[in-house]
């Protein structure tokens, strides 16, 4: 069988993607290489997003939540229960290793090969953590996913990074009985930060509740403690349990070069034409926050919704 389209992705927006295709009758096949929505599956356990639910929908399906702006829980229950329901054809833990372009494409995954007329890359960027690149990075006490808190009762945690990410896992772990360190190259805390949550943060670092380093960069990691060039480029050391290394996450820049796909200037932004998405390989098309390259806060679910009627309407303009 050849698709008229593969979704490689089974994040919010390639589902979007595959719901576009289905309400223009093309056959499509979407290859998720964990579950349904993968990576908010892997988001912290009590994380809200800073969009309310209504800029999450997809394919105007409503999205009711009791809280203005959702949980992870109530986005897994939303996005998994449209796939089910809307019967998505979606093969799960397969990933794709590889597109080859000739006449068609060639999809190869872990566990099969298809054939598709055009592809849909929508991998998102959780899968890769951007890394500090410090001796001691790898030691089994830095994480960089942060689930819950209650790992850190009584720990003394050093969180690094500025935004969401840090700012939550900093507050959840110091409310559970941590004492929170936190280490920040920049002089503020990023402007993305919810805006319901900063003054909570600023509060705690004032009060003295919580400990910030602001223009401090890390330098090594060893068992029992961390070491840090402080603002004025001191180094300091202090006493260390955890390090949650909240310094954000790449797009697979791999993965896209070897489909073919240019990638441009310093954030190695991958190329697309803005009003179909096409990238420089024909009929290979990007979708959702994928397309930010290292900028991964340009583009969200909020924004990148628009991608999949973009993308379709060029693939059945061209047809
Ligand atoms: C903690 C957190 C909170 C966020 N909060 C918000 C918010 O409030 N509002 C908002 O709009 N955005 C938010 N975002 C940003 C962004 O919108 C989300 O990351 C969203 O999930 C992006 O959707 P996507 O479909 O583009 O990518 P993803 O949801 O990341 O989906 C990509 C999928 O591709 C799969 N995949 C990757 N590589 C392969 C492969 N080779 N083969 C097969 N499958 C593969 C992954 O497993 C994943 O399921 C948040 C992000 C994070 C990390």
């Amino acid at each position: 069988m050849i698709f008229d389209i593969i979704i490689i992705g089974g994040g919010p927006i390639g589902l979007n993607c595959a719901l576009e295709a289905k309400k223009n009758d093309l056959s499509y096949l979407i290859i998720e290489k964990g579950t349904i929505v993968n990576s908010l599956y892997n988001y912290p356990l009590y994380m809200t997003f800073f969009s309310s639910s209504d800029k999450l929908e997809i394919a105007e399906i409503p999205f009711i939540s009791t809280a203005p702006k959702p949980g992870r829980r109530e986005a897994l229950e939303y996005y998994q229960t449209i796939a089910r329901q809307r019967n998505l054809n979606i093969n799960l833990y397969e990933e794709v290793l590889k597109i080859t372009k000739n006449e068609i494409f060639l999809v190869e995954t872990s566990k099969n090969n298809y054939h598709a007329k055009n592809v849909i890359i929508a991998t998102g960027f959780y899968d890769i953590p951007n890394l500090m690149n410090v001796k001691g990075e790898n030691l089994p006490k830095v994480l960089h996913y942060y689930k819950e808190p209650y790992p850190f009762a009584k720990q003394k945690v050093a969180v690094i990074g500025s935004s969401n990410s840090a700012v939550d896992a900093a507050l959840e772990t110091y409310r559970k009985g941590a004492e929170v360190t936190m280490i920040i190259r920049h002089n503020e805390f990023s402007k993305s930060v919810k805006y319901w949550v900063k003054p909570d943060i600023e509060n705690r670092i004032k009060e003295k509740s919580i400990a910030a380093h602001f223009n401090s960069e890390v330098v090594e990691i060893t068992e029992n403690s961390i070491i840090f060039k402080d603002e004025n480029g001191k180094i300091q050391e202090i006493e260390n349990d955890f390090v949650l290394a909240m310094t954000g996450y790449l797009p697979n820049f791999k993965f896209l070069q070897n489909s073919g796909i240019e990638l441009q200037g310093d954030c190695l932004n991958p190329f697309y034409n803005q009003e179909t998405m096409e990238t420089n390989v024909p009929n290979l098309y990007l979708a959702g926050v994928v397309c930010g390259g290292k900028d991964t806060h340009l583009w969200f679910i909020e924004n990148s919704r628009i991608h999949a009627e973009m993308i379709v309407n060029n693939i059945v303009s061209k047809n």
